[in-house]
């Protein structure tokens, strides 16, 4: 068989290059010891902050919802796929958020690629952090308008290109960077986004349920709807669910019902999947305890590991990176805590900007603090055992 696009040779690059990517089996639920590839393993690498992929209530509630709606929603929201539970959840969202409505989307990237593309036409401008999560800058290239970055968390960087920037301006930002585990200085943005005229769209997937004390979204970060006219969040990280909302006025919900492709051309998620997320959001209200030890284990991570002199990334998140730089030390390390019984992702390019692979470790409300100084220790001999330098 010809090969006109090169496959084999563009997987051997990637190989070279110590960038391909292999995907772990998973043998067991989502939660701090998992079943992979055939071991035990303690799980530094999930997205489920508050350890609700396994809930009962959210197990439960999904079953009650596939015996009432059946599983499959049988069509897009548009047609007839809207049930009654994806209404009440945009409307505990909207809610929860602190604003007029909310628009369910099957996933983030489906929201933030729909938003962006919805609303820019030729000659608007998209001005977006640097590190911005992938979703967000496709969304751009899918758009007509124009995509500009700035300098990454610089307020500074943003002004400059919102003075010179053209057309109606959307300014993008996530709220807790995914890679970095750094929050955007979202105030000082929305101060500038109010001075220029332009709208600011935040993508918390990071820092819902995980930042703040249960406030409603926005007020985590001391803001209104009217500073953030366009709110992402997940349902799939924290929620331990699936899924993603946009919140914001009344206009844009239904400006996004007409125009936003990626919700109108494809099926709605399972009815039971919403009321997973329901549940979810029920749990996060009434419980505030996970949220707290997460905060508490966070520090515990932070205090430990400036004691070890570990060269973690700065962040206050669950999420919490060792900054390695060489992607093949990155991957060595990552197999050789994987032999220790501890899984943490190795992050390379293009994910991270060259030189910059890290090992992304994520803390969950799920893990003890005996497994946070088990991970501590194990870090600090893995460093040991790969000094800088070392790779080739
Ligand atoms: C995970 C993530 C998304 C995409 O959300 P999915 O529901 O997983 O598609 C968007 N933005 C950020 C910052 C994310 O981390």
């Amino acid at each position: 068989m010809s090969d006109p696009f090169q496959l084999a040779r563009r997987l051997q690059e990637r190989h070279q290059q110590h960038l391909y990517r292999q995907r772990r089996l998973l043998q067991s639920p989502q939660q701090a010891r998992v079943q992979c590839d055939g071991r035990s393993v303690l799980n530094f690498c999930s997205n489920d902050y508050l350890g609700l992929a396994n809930h009962p209530q959210v197990i439960a509630a999904s079953q009650r919802a596939a015996e009432r709606y059946g599983f499959g929603s049988g069509a897009s929201h548009l047609v007839i796929g809207h049930s009654a539970v994806h209404h009440e959840l945009e409307e505990r969202l909207a809610d929860w958020v602190g604003c007029p409505r909310a628009l369910l989307f099957s996933t983030g990237y489906m929201a933030n690629v729909g938003v962006i593309s919805a609303l820019l036409e030729r000659g608007d401008t998209v001005l977006q952090d640097k590190l911005n999560h992938a979703s967000l800058l496709d969304g751009a290239q899918l758009s007509r308008g124009r995509l500009q970055r700035y300098h990454h968390n610089n307020p500074g960087s943003l002004q400059q290109r919102l003075q010179q920037a053209t057309g109606r301006v959307l300014v993008a930002t996530d709220s807790v960077f995914s890679m970095d585990g750094d929050v955007a200085p979202l105030p000082d943005i929305a101060d500038l986004c109010v001075q220029h005229d332009a709208w600011l769209m935040v993508d918390d997937a990071h820092g819902l349920g995980v930042l703040g004390k249960g406030h409603g979204c926005l007020a985590e970060y001391g803001l209104d709807s009217r500073q953030v006219p366009i709110y992402m969040g997940t349902l799939g990280k924290a929620l331990g669910s699936f899924g993603a909302f946009v919140a914001g006025s009344a206009d844009l919900i239904e400006f996004l019902i007409q125009a936003a492709r990626p919700y109108i051309y494809t099926t709605a998620m399972p009815p039971s999947v919403a009321a997973a997320s329901l549940a979810s959001v029920s749990l996060l209200e009434s419980e505030s305890w996970r949220m707290e030890k997460l905060q508490g284990l966070i520090s515990r991570f932070t205090q430990g590991a400036a004691q070890l002199a570990l060269p973690l990334m700065p962040s206050q998140t669950a999420i919490q990176p060792l900054l390695v730089g060489d992607s093949a030390r990155a991957l060595q390390m990552s197999d050789w805590l994987l032999q220790q019984g501890v899984l943490v992702g190795a992050i390379r390019p293009p994910t991270v900007p060259a030189g910059s692979a890290r090992l992304r470790i994520t803390l969950t409300a799920d893990h003890s603090e005996q497994e946070i100084d088990l991970l501590l220790g194990v870090l600090g001999r893995a460093l040991q055992a790969h000094p800088a330098g070392d790779d080739d």
